[in-house]
């Protein structure tokens, strides 16, 4: 299996120089030059595997023998065995035809842990294996930097620092990231937003020399491995779903940020899963709603809405969908990222919109309906839903055919977002591993959103002895 860019400018590459290589140096996003296809056959003996197992096969077409295969088994068992669930990402049923998958089994209790516990094992694999540095630089909103530190904590030959806006996370997200006493782990809370952290990371990843002196490695939804550790949990809910319901395709309300989840969605889906409507379910940041909707993919105004983690207006992996429906043609790839540069919009015609629009559906999900999707759930069925997976379910509701069933993904787990459920007069009781936090001291520092201060800061970090 090789790798290339969505732009067409990196020679082809293997799986573990793929995840080295984050961004492609091309500036396009990395992907897989043939996805593999699972017959029939196979995916009917898939069917009965654990979740661990599933993850084996899933994952070894695109690792393709880069990893030995014992090694890849137990970096997966690893990654997994954090999981306070035996099944890692349990199915429920919630009502005829709709179920939730619970991907918030984790360490930081979001989904993010299904793929940084993989990228954190395969980060150590990648160091001990090839003496390659590995010191990870990342920007957060709240759940990737939570989920990447406990993702590489402790591990060795790694170091981490993660950037998040000073005060603009939610209390729990806070302490999960600044409770960890570990000199290899590095917190900065910036006085700024998180788009003024994601730009800073991006430029200093821009200066190559710095780059590469530092060996600086990306944790973000760009990198390839995320998608792929994500893929799985597709496949294990219709597995799971067809245990015990006849079903001919499965449709999946996915909340979407970065297009980052929903994207191996559709990456399943063309693996040969009988998957059928995606249904994009945003928040009132709803760029991906409207592109679905009218095919104008064009950023509107920044909403601060209850969901935070979808509080995003440029979705970084919607290169790769749009390198899919461009017929894998880099070049007009490349014509539409500049049409996007220069004019601030990229749109679609009638043909290739119907394409979107067979495989998705969309809805932008207002402030109100989501406080009032977690209150409706919470009294009619007692399941208590996170403000991102009421998202999900909000959107459910809209665009999809009743008698056809559908999984919603539930991207987090409610008492990491208490903040939007208390406004909807719920009292919970937070998990044992989230309340003793409270109790824990704050390991951060507080600086200038300034590149120069927070570089030095860094070369502090990354050369220090481990
Ligand atoms: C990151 C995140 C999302 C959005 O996922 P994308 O891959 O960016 O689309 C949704 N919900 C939660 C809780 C998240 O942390």
């Amino acid at each position: 299996m090789k790798y290339i860019s969505t732009r067409g400018n990196v020679n082809e590459i293997g799986f573990i120089d793929t995840v080295l290589m984050g961004l492609a140096t091309d500036g396009g996003l990395l992907v897989p030059e043939q996805i593999p296809q699972i017959p029939v056959e196979k995916l009917q003996a898939m069917s009965q595997l654990s979740y661990q197992e599933l993850a084996y096969e899933i994952i070894s077409y695109y690792v393709d023998g880069e990893i030995p295969e014992d090694e890849l088994k137990e970096l997966i068992n690893k990654s997994y065995g954090t999981f306070r669930h035996p099944e890692v990402t349990p199915v429920q049923k919630i009502k005829d035809n709709m179920y939730v998958l619970e991907l918030f089994h984790g360490p930081t209790f979001a989904f993010k842990d299904v793929a940084l516990q993989f990228l954190g094992n395969l980060y150590s694999y990648i160091a001990k294996n090839t003496g390659v540095t590995i010191n990870i630089l990342g920007a957060t909103s709240g759940d990737t930097g939570a989920s990447a530190i406990e993702g590489v904590r402790g591990k060795e030959g790694i170091r981490i620092c993660i950037l998040h806006p000073h005060g603009k996370v939610s209390k729990v997200q806070e302490l999960q990231m600044t409770t960890v006493n570990d000199p290899t782990v590095l917190n900065l809370a910036i006085e700024g937003t998180f788009d003024d952290g994601q730009r800073i990371i991006k430029e200093i990843f821009a200066d190559l020399d710095f780059k590469n002196k530092y060996h600086l490695r990306a944790i973000n939804s760009i990198n390839f491995a995320r998608i792929l550790a994500q893929t799985v949990y597709y496949f294990y809910a219709y597995f799971q779903v067809a245990k015990e319901k006849d079903i001919k395709s499965l449709n999946f309300s996915v909340p979407t940020g970065n297009f980052g989840d929903i994207f191996a969605g559709y990456l399943a889906k063309r693996m040969g899963l009988p998957v059928g409507k995606l249904i994009v379910a945003t928040n009132e940041n709803n760029i991906l709603e409207r592109f679905i909707k009218d095919g104008v993919y064009q950023p509107g105004e920044f909403r601060g809405t209850y969901s935070p983690s979808m509080d995003i207006q440029v979705a970084s992996n919607f290169e790769r969908y749009l390198y899919y429906l461009l017929d894998e043609n880099p070049s007009a790839v490349r014509e539409r990222m500049d049409q996007f540069k220069t004019e601030g919009k990229i749109v679609v015609g009638e043909d290739l919109l119907r394409q979107v629009q067979a495989d998705f559906a969309a809805h932008g999900v207002k402030n109100g309906e989501c406080l009032q999707t977690i209150k409706t759930y919470y009294a009619d069925t007692n399941y208590l839903l996170d403000p991102h997976t009421s998202c999900g379910v909000a959107a459910y509701e809209k665009a999809s055919v009743p008698e056809e069933v559908c999984v919603t993904l539930s991207t987090a787990h409610p008492a990491k977002f208490n903040e939007a459920i208390e406004l909807c007069n719920i009292e919970q009781t937070y998990p044992e591993q989230i309340q003793q936090l409270f109790d824990k001291p704050q390991y951060l520092e507080v600086v200038e959103a300034d590149n120069e201060a927070i570089a030095s800061r860094l070369e502090k970090l990354f050369s220090s002895a481990q």
